[in-house]
């Protein structure tokens, strides 16, 4: 056997996992079905949130602590410029579950934090328009990575470690039993002693035989050209923000990195529709800009301004929208790793030591029991 192990996807997470098998001394074969760092899948759009105060769950706190250590040692090994703290803030109403899930998460893990009324964030971040009845979390430990330049890093360290790394050659089938694994493209037949599965949106066809109840989900992201420029919006004035309004919708924000003509990109969280990761619709459509357009003039003071650009992504969601990250229920030398459910980016680089962890010693040390893919998932959500 050539390899040890076999890593399906080259995407967000199975480029993480190449990288942390490749650095433990495996023997890996990477294979994606499109180029290095493709805009065609869920890990595209030139910026990524990473945060602390994590309102989805505490669980995610000491993946996240890991993760940003992870972060930067991917930069120093790499070279390449990946994380950028600016500040986040999450704001909205005080009992919406943005602002008091990120408290309670702050609080439990003692994460360094200010709670900010509407005056204060108003004259703290002129950016930022919030109505009197909606405050903010505020944290200094986030900002945004880069996640395209994230994949190419992992990508290239992993290739220097040895890592064998096949482009345009997507997998067509793939089997396993008590000996080892067998994957098959058009070139041929691979066999390896493991195999890491991490298809991003293509978990639902890949994934079939686990029978996860997964939604893929066309989510766009706009920029925008802010009236009056994008000098206010640089990294050190403007905060990544994520807010919800009254009805529970959240929209979220990112500083101008594009330069002065870049614009400044915003999106709806969760206001996706159904998607096929073969037939997405890339097109971005009048209503869904007007709608941008009109959400964001509510919230900055200086936006919409003048739309620039959209971009169509994919999430796969699960019911409880938390991750698949686990053993292969029927398959011990296959891990699987799907379902990131739109918030996977910033623990990109801990998912791929966890991956690695269970791909060479069958268990871990860091907390992956919200994501079994075995959990009861709440009734009436299933896709
Ligand atoms: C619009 C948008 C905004 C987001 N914002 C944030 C954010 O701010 N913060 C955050 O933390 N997360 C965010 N996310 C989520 C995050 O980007 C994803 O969770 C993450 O990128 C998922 O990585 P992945 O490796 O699962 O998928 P991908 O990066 O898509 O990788 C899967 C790879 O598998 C390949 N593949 C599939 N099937 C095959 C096959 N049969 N053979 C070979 N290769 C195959 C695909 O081509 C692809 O390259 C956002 C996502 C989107 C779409």
């Amino acid at each position: 056997m050539a390899h040890d192990v076999i890593v399906l996807g080259l995407g967000g997470m199975g480029s993480a996992a190449a990288h942390h098998l490749a650095a433990r001394g495996q023997r890996v074969l990477g294979l994606e079905q499109f180029g290095p760092a493709h805009a065609r899948g869920s890990s595209h759009g030139g910026s990524r949130i990473i945060r602390q105060s994590y309102f989805e769950d505490p669980a995610y706190v000491p993946l996240l602590l890991r993760a940003y250590e992870l972060w930067e040692d991917l930069e120093r090994t790499s070279g390449a410029d990946l994380l950028t703290l600016t500040g986040g803030l999450y704001l909205g109403p005080a009992e919406s579950t943005t602002v008091a899930g990120s408290l309670a998460a702050a609080r439990e893990w003692g994460l360094p934090h200010q709670v900010l009324d509407a005056a204060a964030i108003r004259s703290r971040f002129p950016t930022l328009r919030p109505r009197d009845d909606e405050v903010g979390l505020y944290e200094d430990r986030a900002g945004f990575v880069r996640p395209e330049a994230s994949v190419a890093a992992q990508l290239a360290v992993a290739g220097r470690l040895g890592a064998e790394l096949h482009f345009e050659e997507p997998v067509l089938d793939w089997s396993a039993n008590g000996g080892g694994v067998a994957v098959t493209t058009a070139r041929g037949t691979y066999t390896a002693g493991h195999l890491v599965v991490s298809p991003g949106a293509w978990a639902p066809r890949v994934l079939a035989d686990l029978g996860l109840p997964l939604r893929v989900e066309r989510q766009v992201q706009y920029w925008f050209q802010p009236v009056g420029g994008v000098e206010p919006y640089l990294p050190e004035r403007h905060p990544i923000y994520i807010w919800e309004d009254r009805s529970g919708v959240q929209t979220y924000g990112f500083p101008s990195i594009d330069g002065p003509d870049g614009g400044v990109k915003i999106a709806f969280f969760r206001k996706g529709t159904d998607a096929d990761p073969d037939t997405l619709d890339r097109e971005v459509h009048t209503e869904e800009i007007a709608a941008m357009a009109e959400r964001s003039g509510r919230d900055l003071p200086t936006l919409p301004g003048t739309f620039l650009r959209g971009a169509a992504c994919m999430y796969t969601t699960t019911p409880d929208e938390h991750f698949v990250i686990a053993p292969h229920p029927e398959h011990p030398r296959v891990t699987v790793a799907c379902g990131f459910s739109g918030h996977g980016f910033k623990f990109v680089p801990v998912v791929g030591e966890v991956l690695a962890d269970l791909a060479i010693d069958g268990t871990t040390r860091h907390p992956i029991a919200l994501f079994d893919p075995a959990r009861s998932f709440p009734v009436g959500s299933t896709p």
